[in-house]
């Protein structure tokens, strides 16, 4: 039968046409998967780059979408992160210890500063007011600064201290002194024992005597 108006009829026979259309698909199921992953696989790189392109035009939004889904998926992600962490280690027995060590290599300076901090918390742990957890980042964040600002010298001698600094109260623990960051300086481990004890003020009037 010809259409003379296409538009006309396909407006009359609506209902029809996807009657017909849902009848083809549900036949065709595979023909028609299989015709949209040769689709896929032909135009493979053209569709790479539009996912790329999507993802830097998007990126903000993209990362606060995962945010959300981590916050409302808790449980999921500590899931699916462990069997991650089981994949690498059965892969490689090494992967973490690997990856570690990569860091290290790269981040000597803030590696001191955690290994540091950690003698430091052990040391404090013995005091009254030390809130274990969230201290450490702080802290540390508090002791780089501290580096930075002393230029990293030891504050008693110049001796360069960027990777082997210990930390000093300026009035010992034992004499009421607290772990807190203004009590704190950084020096070199020979001042350190030096000072022992004294408290900054009489380590300093001791140094002037001799
Ligand atoms: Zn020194």
């Amino acid at each position: 039968m010809p259409r003379k108006n296409p538009k006309l009829w396909y407006s009359t026979h609506k209902e029809e046409v996807l009657k017909y259309q849902k009848e083809y698909q549900e036949k065709n199921k595979e023909k028609i998967r299989e015709t949209k992953r040769r689709w896929r696989e032909e135009n493979k790189a053209e569709l790479k780059k539009k996912k790329h392109q999507y993802y830097l035009e998007n990126k903000e939004k993209i990362s606060n979408q995962k945010k959300e889904w981590v916050k409302a998926n808790k449980e999921r992600k500590k899931e699916t992160d462990r069997k991650w962490r089981e994949q690498k280690l059965r892969e490689n027995p090494r992967y973490f210890t690997d990856k570690k060590r990569e860091w290290i290599k790269k981040n000597p300076e803030k590696h001191s500063i955690h290994l540091r901090v950690q003698k430091y918390k052990r040391r404090a742990a013995g005091c009254r007011n030390n809130e274990k957890g969230r201290m450490s980042k702080i802290f540390s964040d508090l002791v780089l600064e501290k580096l930075r600002e002393q230029e990293y010298s030891c504050l008693y001698c110049g001796t360069d201290i960027k990777t082997t600094y210990t930390i000093d109260h300026i009035v010992p623990i034992s004499k009421g002194g607290k772990n807190e960051i203004e009590n704190i300086d950084l020096v070199c481990s020979h001042c350190n024992s030096l000072k022992g004890v004294k408290s900054k003020e009489e380590f300093l009037l001791l140094s002037l005597d001799t």
